[in-house]
């Protein structure tokens, strides 16, 4: 099969908001997208980098993007809310839910599993991408072509040893997935999917895998076909599904 070939303007007038924005492939997702056309909200913990990010998309010649930093690991529902309502004020719709920050936490036995450590994956990669979707909603709802795509793993398909708080998160993601897939389907236009990225050379790579040499996999841009699939027109009408980037 052809790999996808995004057309040029494929996001264009899109507003897509990309979670952990400030790195790894949600930095990679977020240039995409803006070179591609769309006006991208950046989330992310550190302004600093959320503003060199910024500074990067604009420079290249990209929509304006807009900012938003919040510490997922430390936030409450009301912050989720302010989120949403900025959007709102400003765009009046979101077309497109990227949610790509997630922590690896420890790789530990589910014996030892310090809870502390366990409550923050969860925190992070579940309750927050959970609450995110919530806050959106009525301006995912008034896109007519929204998209909202959940980032899984490998392990959240298939376990592995030691792999506890964060593979039990991705698993719950694709649950997460497809609850949201079949509560919105039959009422609205608003597609959402799961999309595990594979082996990808970021710093969580390196922390999950110290010993591999970082040749051995592909940096975020060359993966980003499948994200900008599911973001863009193209994907319509396709929800409740895991897609592979790779
Ligand atoms: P990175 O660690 O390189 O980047 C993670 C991003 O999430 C960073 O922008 C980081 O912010 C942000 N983030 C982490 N914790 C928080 C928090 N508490 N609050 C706000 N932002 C936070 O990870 P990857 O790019 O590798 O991973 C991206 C996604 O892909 C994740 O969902 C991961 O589970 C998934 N994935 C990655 C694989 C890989 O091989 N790389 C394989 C399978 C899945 P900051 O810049 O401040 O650290």
């Amino acid at each position: 099969m052809q790999p996808y070939q995004p057309a040029l303007d494929l996001l264009q007038g899109r507003v897509i908001l990309i979670t952990g924005a400030t790195d790894g492939i949600g930095r990679a997702a977020a240039l995409a997208c803006a070179r591609h056309g769309a006006t991208v909200v950046l989330h992310g913990r550190n302004v600093k980098k959320l503003e060199q990010i910024y500074d990067e998309i604009r420079d290249a010649g990209g929509p304006e993007p807009a900012i938003t930093p919040l510490d997922l690991a430390q936030s409450e529902e009301a912050q989720y809310e302010e989120i949403g309502d900025a959007i709102g004020k400003t765009f009046g719709r979101l077309d497109g839910l990227l949610h790509n920050a997630a922590e690896l936490g420890t790789l530990t036995p589910l014996e030892l599993f310090d809870l502390t450590t366990w409550a923050r994956t969860l925190q992070v990669n579940l309750n927050a991408p959970l609450l995110l979707t919530r806050a959106c909603l009525p301006w995912l709802k008034q896109s007519t072509d929204a998209s909202v795509v959940f980032t899984s793993a490998d392990v959240g398909r298939r376990s592995r040893a030691y792999w506890g708080a964060y593979a039990v998160s991705m698993f719950a993601i694709e649950g997460l997935m497809q609850t949201w897939a079949a509560e919105l389907v039959d009422t609205t236009p608003i597609r959402v999917n799961s999309l595990n990225p594979g082996p990808v050379r970021t710093a969580m790579r390196r922390r999950a895998f110290p010993g591999e040499h970082p040749q051995r996999v592909r940096p975020p841009q060359d993966i980003m076909a499948m994200y900008l699939y599911l973001l863009g027109p193209d994907s319509r009408g396709v929800t409740g599904q895991a897609f592979d980037a790779q």
